[in-house]
Parts: structure tokens; sequence; C-alpha cells
């Protein structure tokens, strides 16, 4: 079964970026552009490395979206930036940072970040930075840093997505203690199928839920079984959030071209037909999987976004 697909999250921008590959067709990507067809939106996040220094990724992001913006007009793709611009059901590519590493430590920052057409934001990778802690195993995780307080109220003035991917529990509370939502998990999966430290408790599964948020199930093997699930896995996944959490917080988040590995039937989006072909055999609506699909992500983006993207004063 096809359906207008969303994807919360891929990291095909930075493999453009380190390995110079075409995104109008190279085979070695998991996604490029004749992959997305049929897609209403994939969010492509800038992800930069936390062996960086924060100047450095500061300019590092500025590159990979200087080298997508090359590629959006070469290829004509349009930038999903305002509310209006998800009335248009042809595709469109969504911007995000993978941690806010590149704001260096100045929240202020994300106004030029926001200008650049970056709509969802998560504050940390694993690593500590001047707003958050991620899920190192070698740190003591600590919540929100007051830098990270502020950059939570900016991102709700100016109307770009909170995610939570990636950061330590401490500071998944605050930002829940904080942010009155709809909150996102761009890619993460069920802790109790698989407890791997990058997948949701059921209490975080439920604020996600009670904010009116959306989890994206995330294809990364080892999120999805310990040893590596495949595609009956991210089925056992969606079954498990549709019981804890209902239908309507669901959503994808693949992490293709983050993932080194893809599960068996889920090489790249040539899989996703079978995915929702075995959702529909275990009792799924048509409405249900429009909804997983990519209607939820609409959803929260409409709620999140403002009417005006960039501002024009
Ligand atoms: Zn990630």
């Amino acid at each position: 079964m096809n359906f207008p697909f969303v994807d919360a999250h891929a990291d095909t921008i930075e493999r453009l970026y380190s390995e110079k590959l075409d995104f109008g067709g190279d085979s070695s990507l998991h996604l490029d552009l004749p992959r997305l067809f049929g897609y209403r939106a994939q969010v492509f996040s800038i992800w930069t490395s936390p062996e960086w220094t924060r100047e450095r990724a500061l300019f590092h992001s500025l590159q990979m979206i200087s080298l997508f913006s090359r590629v959006r007009r070469e290829k004509k793709i349009r930038l999903l930036l305002e509310k209006k611009d998800l009335d248009d059901p042809s595709f469109g590519a969504i911007l995000s940072l993978e941690g806010a590493s590149p704001l260096v430590d100045d929240p202020e920052l994300m106004e030029v970040f926001f200008e650049l057409g970056v709509r969802m934001v998560s504050l940390t990778w694993n690593e500590r930075n001047p707003f958050a802690d991620g899920l190192d195993a070698a740190l003591i995780p600590e919540g929100l840093t007051d830098k990270g307080r502020e950059l939570v109220k900016k991102m709700r003035e100016l109307g770009v997505v909170l995610d939570l991917s990636h950061i330590a529990e401490p500071g998944f509370w605050d930002a829940v203690g904080l942010h009155p939502g709809p909150l996102a998990v761009s890619h993460a999966n069920a802790h109790a199928l698989c407890p791997h430290p990058r997948n949701l408790k059921d209490e975080q599964l439920e604020a996600i839920a009670a904010s009116g948020g959306v989890v994206g199930i995330c294809f990364a093997p080892r999120f999805l079984a310990t040893g590596g699930g495949d595609i009956d896995d991210v089925v056992r996944h969606v079954d498990y959030l549709r019981e804890k959490i209902g239908v309507s917080c669901i959503g994808l988040g693949s992490d293709f071209d983050g993932i080194t590995s893809t599960p068996p039937g889920l090489p790249d989006p040539s899989g996703l037909p079978l995915l929702f072909d075995k959702l529909s055999q275990r009792g799924y609506s048509e409405a249900e999987l429009r909804a997983i699909a990519g209607e939820n992500w609409i959803r929260l983006f409409r709620e999140v976004w403002k009417a005006q993207g960039i501002s024009k004063s």
C-alpha cells in the first residue's frame, strides 16, 4: 500500500556533503530524489560531529545548508517553511538540526537558522553541549541548562518544532515541563520492546502523547530488536505504540542515511508499501495508515509552525 509519506528524520545531507554523492540518483544513498517519488515531505537533518569544535559545527552546518540550497535549486525542490506550504501536497523538504551545537553557545543564533529555513531542532545529539546532555554513556546526565531553557523559549516564539530525540532523560523531563507541546521525537522506538537507551520508556511515550505530539518510528536495526531487527519488528513497535498511545501519535522517522545498515525488508523507501501492507493485514484502517504514513506529522507541523514562516518586517 502506498500513501503520501512524511519521514521526520534522514541524514542524507551529511552524506551528500561528506561523500560528495549525487542526490539526483546514487544507489549508495538510502534516499535520493527518484526514491522520494510519492513522498509528501522529507525532513533532512543537519548533523554535526561532536568531535568538531562548536565553531567548526557552525561552519560545517552552514556549508551543508548551502549545498542543500544548491541541490534544491537544481532539482526544483520546495522548502516547506510555513503553514500554507503544507496545503500543497506536492513534495517538499523540511530542514532540521540534529543537535543545537551549530548555535555554539548562543540561543539567539536560532534566529539565523530560522531565517535559513530550519523548522525542527533537537537540543543535542549524544554529547553534552551548552544546552543539554545527550545519551553518551560516559555522562552523568543533567537537565537543561539556562541556555537550553532559553533556546526552548526562542523555538516556541519562532514556531520551531522541538525534537526530543537523543536527549538524556533529565533534559527530556525538563523540556516536557517547560513546553506545552506538541512535542516531537523524530526517530526512536519503544524501550519496552527493545531496551536500547535511544528508545522511549512508557512514561516518555505517554508524555509525548499527552502533549499532542508524535513519535517517528526509527528503522535503525539495533533500536528495533536486541541483536538487530527487521521489517516485522517495525510492525511490532507500531502495534505497541498504537496500544500505548494511539495511532494519532505515530509517524515515520526512518534515519535513512544515518544508519549504516537497514532492516531486512526495508532497504530504502521501496520497502514502505510492504510495511503498510503488513499493517493493513493486521487490521489497521486506511485512515489509520494514512495518519501513520504522514498525516500525523503534517498535523504537528501545522500546529507548531507560524502562519508566516519568514519574518518580513
Ligand atoms: Zn539520530
